[in-house]
C-alpha cells in the first residue's frame, strides 16, 4: 500500500533522509524506529504529500504524492508529531471544517461522536482548541485523521501525549484498522512501543534503514537471540560501545 524507493531529502546542504527504501502491505503496522534526527518525520511528511523529496520514488496505493498530493491525502489519515490546529475554532467547528474539506456528509457525526466518547473529549465540544491541553489536542488531531475512515494511517509518534486509557484505546483501534485490511506506518523512538505494536520494524539511523523485519528477525540479525529490542537496536546501530563510554564518564563525574 506504501512503497518507498531510494528516498533522499536534503534541506539545503543538511541531509534529512539518505536513500530510504521500504514497503508497507495491507494488514501491517510498519514501525520506523530511530533516534532523534534519524529522518522519521521527513520520511512520513514526504509520503503524506507535505514535503517534496530531493530524489527517490514514493507510491501510496500506486499514486505519487509528489505528482498528486490531493489524491494521496484522500487515501491517508496523517497525525503529525507537532499538532498544529486552529486555536480560535471550537472542537466542533474544527471537525465541521475538516468534514467539509473532505466532502463528508452529516452521517460522519455518528463516527465522530463514537471517537469523541472513546477518547473522553465530549465535554470539550464547544471549547476553543487554543484552551485545550496538549494531550487533548492530540486526541482532536487523531479523530480528524480517522474521520474519513482512510485505508492508510501515517502516524508520527501518535502516543506521545496520550494518557494510559487513551493510548490503550488507540492501540486497539490500530489493531482493528489492520484487521480491516488497512495499513499503518508509524514512527517512534520508544522501543517498547515498537515491540508491542508493530508487525514489522525498520531501524532508521542517520537517514538510512539499517535493518528491517519482525522483532525476531532483528534479534537474529543483531546476534541477540534473547535480548530486548533496546539491546538489538544498540547492536545494530553499533551504539552500544559509545553508550558504555558515556555511562562510565557519567559515573566518574558523579563520584567526584
Ligand atoms: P525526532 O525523533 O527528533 O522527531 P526524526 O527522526 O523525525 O527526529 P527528522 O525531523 O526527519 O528526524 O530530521 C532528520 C534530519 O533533518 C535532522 O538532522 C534534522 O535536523 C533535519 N531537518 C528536519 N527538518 C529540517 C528543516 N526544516 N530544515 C533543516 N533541517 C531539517
Amino acid at each position: 500500500m506504501i512503497s518507498v524507493k531510494g528516498l533522499v531529502k536534503y534541506y539545503g546542504t543538511m541531509r534529512g533522509v539518505d536513500g530510504v527504501s521500504f514497503e508497507v502491505r495491507a494488514g501491517e503496522i510498519y514501525g520506523l524506529l530511530g533516534p532523534n534526527g534519524a529522518g522519521k518525520t521527513t520520511t512520513l511528511k514526504i509520503i503524506a504529500g507535505l514535503l517534496k523529496p530531493t530524489a527517490g520514488e514514493v507510491r501510496v496505493m500506486g499514486i505519487s504524492p509528489v505528482k498528486d498530493p490531493v489524491a494521496v491525502k484522500k487515501l491517508i489519515g496523517y497525525v503529525p508529531e507537532e499538532v498544529v490546529l486552529y486555536d480560535s475554532l471550537t472542537v466542533m467547528e474544527f471537525f465541521e471544517f475538516v468534514a467539509s474539506v473532505r466532502g463528508l456528509d452529516q452521517s460522519v457525526w455518528s463516527w465522530i461522536n463514537t471517537l469523541m466518547k472513546s477518547f473522553e473529549i465530549m465535554q470539550y465540544m464547544y471549547t476553543p482548541i487554543g484552551a485545550l491541553s496538549q494531550g487533548t489536542k492530540q486526541k482532536v488531531a487523531i479523530i480528524a485523521a480517522l474521520m474519513h475512515k482512510p485505508k492508510i494511517l501515517i502516524l508520527d509518534e501518535p502516543l506521545k501525549g496520550l494518557d494510559a486509557r487513551s493510548a490503550r484505546i488507540f492501540k486497539e483501534l490500530m489493531q482493528l484498522h489492520i484487521k480491516n485490511d488497512g495499513a499503518i506506518l508509524f514512527s517512534t523512538h520508544i522501543m517498547d512501543i515498537a515491540e508491542s505494536i508493530c508487525t514489522r520494524i525498520g531501524i532508521i539511523y542517520n537517514g538510512k534503514i539499517l535493518a528491517e523485519g519482525s522483532v525476531e528477525d532483528l534479534r537474529r540479525m543483531a546476534n541477540e537471540p534473547t535480548g530486548d529490542l533496546e539491546e538489538v537496536f544498540l547492536a545494530l546501530t553499533r551504539e552500544r560501545e559509545e553508550v558504555s563510554h558515556i555511562i562510565e564518564e557519567l559515573r566518574r563525574e558523579l563520584s567526584r
